[in-house]
């Protein structure tokens, strides 16, 4: 997988990028990151990559001719690319649409500053606009990068046996069920006995209710969307109705 970042701040990347899991799959050649500064495409003498909004009002707007230039050069050089670019008006980053983009060839990102980008430039480059949540931050630089981590972590072979993917909280549209390791008594803290009774089918059972009880709690809109089993509709009532165990 190929991403490709479009900033007037490449210099951001840099922490994030070379630790951890994402330097270790970039190492290993499972993806690949390219960054490519929009002001290296300005042809003006002052390398100008922005300039007043039509019409007036606040801030500054990111300039149509440095942007396509940029996008052109990346795109011939990966024509097979969806070309995505990160606006708080955007479809919302989820799981699944993370799944969706980690099925690409590869991605090129565009990072917006300021007011935005001349809106010429999604009309005739976007195939995909992405929110990463409903607020503002001051560049596209930070949705980015959330967009490389998410997405790189479901590519094959980039998570280990130590950090699988497969238990994460959205994976079956629930939130993920508390979790413990030794010791199994910290400050009068103990961990729920039943993680330590080795019965299998108990501790499925106890996280799939734990999973249950959270998403009531903090996301109940999600419950709507998951297909709940009778045993699951029958301990989802018994919370709303104030109870905590039906054993
Ligand atoms: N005037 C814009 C608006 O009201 O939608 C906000 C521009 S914001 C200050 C500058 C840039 O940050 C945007 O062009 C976009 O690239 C990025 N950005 C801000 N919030 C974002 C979000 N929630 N998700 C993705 N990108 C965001």
């Amino acid at each position: 997988m190929k991403f490709d970042l479009l900033t007037l701040f490449p210099g951001m990347f840099s922490g994030p990028f070379s630790e951890s899991i994402v330097k270790n799959a970039v190492d290993k050649g499972l993806i690949e990151i390219s960054l490519h500064n929009i002001r290296d495409y300005a042809n003006d003498r002052h390398r100008v990559t922005d300039d007043y909004p039509y019409g007036g009002g606040a801030g500054m707007v990111m300039k149509v001719e440095p942007l396509t230039a940029c996008i052109e050069s990346v795109r011939t050089e990966r024509p097979a690319s969806k070309v995505v670019l990160t606006t708080p008006r955007g479809r919302p980053f989820t799981q699944a649409l993370a799944g969706e983009l980690a099925n690409e060839d590869g991605l090129i990102i565009i990072c917006g500053r300021y007011e935005g980008i001349d809106e010429r430039v999604s009309e005739m480059f976007v195939d995909l606009e992405v929110s990463i949540g409903d607020f503002v931050l001051t560049g596209g630089e930070p949705a980015a990068i959330v967009l490389v981590d998410a997405v790189s972590r479901l590519i094959p072979g980039v998570l280990g046996s130590k950090e699988s993917a497969e238990e994460d909280s959205f994976r079956n549209g629930l939130l993920e069920y508390p979790q413990y390791t030794r010791p199994p008594e910290f400050r009068g803290q103990m961990v729920p006995p039943v993680l330590l009774s080795g019965n299998h089918r108990e501790i499925e059972r106890w996280r799939r209710r734990e999973s249950l009880r959270r998403t009531l709690m903090v996301r109940p809109e999600l419950l709507d969307a998951v297909e709940l089993t009778e045993e699951d509709e029958k301990f989802v009532r018994m919370l709303r109705d104030g109870g905590g165990t039906d054993d």
